[in-house]
């Protein structure tokens, strides 16, 4: 296994050795959340910096309250950070309002939750239709049902699309979930705990959803306690008391180019940003 320090921002120290990286598509920089607490502040994240390449599928590991969630909030606005720095792609979210931020995320980034947090009176397909209803960027009802139904089909599920979330399994409902992530077209996904709530078996086959979206070109931040299925992916980042103490990468010995980085590399279309 191949190990080093950071995100890899250095061109010289590309597990490619001598091939030039392009930009991280995301990019953290002295990031620290404070939370307010009757015993005053408490660093949940004391000063991260990380480089995510295009295309990497990254495991986020460490004890419970290591900060894992709150890493994500950062990344996706979700929460505001306290200082330092998270830019994605071109928009430097740390800058951004509210709204701003609530417009930018809706058409760029897809979160899952452990929980799913799909809506019990909307069947599945209404479900993943929702966050292109908010974005208008799939203009009419005709359109935004057929996409729908082909993301509900691309995770293995379209034939479950009219039923409630209650009708449906576990490892169904976070495929749904899935697919309301891919509403939008996100360039990265951000997944909290996805196969937490799952039976091993299950969370496999919800895994190789993951594994096929990065086949295609998808970047993915996944958080889990699951080490079986992190140490199937080429890079692991782990937390504890709010810092990173490792981040590792697993490539051939002979130093051959991150597999899945370098197979996007090829596949990426430029461009890609929505504006928010
Ligand atoms: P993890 O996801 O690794 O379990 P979290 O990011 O949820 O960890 O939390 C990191 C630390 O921040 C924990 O000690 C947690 O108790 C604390 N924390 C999280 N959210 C809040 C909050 N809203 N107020 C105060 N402390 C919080």
């Amino acid at each position: 296994m191949f190990h080093r320090s950071s995100g890899g921002g250095d061109p010289m120290c590309s597990p490619a050795g001598s091939q030039q990286q392009e930009p991280p598509l995301i990019d953290l920089r002295q990031v620290k959340k404070a939370y307010k607490t009757p015993a005053g502040d408490f660093y949940a994240l004391k000063g991260i910096d990380l480089r995510i390449q295009p295309g990497e599928f990254i495991a986020v590991v460490g004890k419970s309250g290591a900060g894992k969630s709150t890493l994500i909030n950062m990344i996706t606005g979700i929460d505001r950070l306290t200082s330092g720095e998270v830019r994605v792609g071109p928009h430097a979210v740390h800058k951004m309002s509210e709204d701003q931020i609530a417009a930018w995320r809706g058409q760029n980034v897809g979160v899952i939750f452990q929980f799913f947090r799909l809506l019990p009176m909307l069947t599945c397909v209404q479900n993943v239709m929702l966050p292109m209803d908010f974005a208008n960027r799939y203009h009419t009802l005709k359109e935004r049902r057929e996409r729908a139904l082909y993301l509900l089909e691309q995770v293995g599920i379209a034939e479950q699309a009219d039923k409630l979330p209650s009708a449906v399994s576990g490892g169904q409902r976070q495929r749904v979930a899935i697919a309301r992530a891919l509403a939008n077209d996100p360039i990265f996904l951000a997944a909290d705990e996805p196969t937490g709530n799952l039976d091993s078996k299950t969370a496999d086959a919800v895994f190789r959803v993951f594994e096929k979206l990065v086949g295609e070109g998808k970047t993915i931040l996944m958080v889990t306690h699951d080490w079986d299925l992190a140490s199937r992916l080429d890079r692991v980042v782990r937390l504890a008391d709010g810092e990173i103490v490792a981040d590792t990468e697993q490539v051939s010995v002979l130093g051959a180019p991150h597999r899945l980085v370098e197979a996007n590399r090829q596949r990426r279309a430029p461009g890609g940003w929505t504006d928010a």
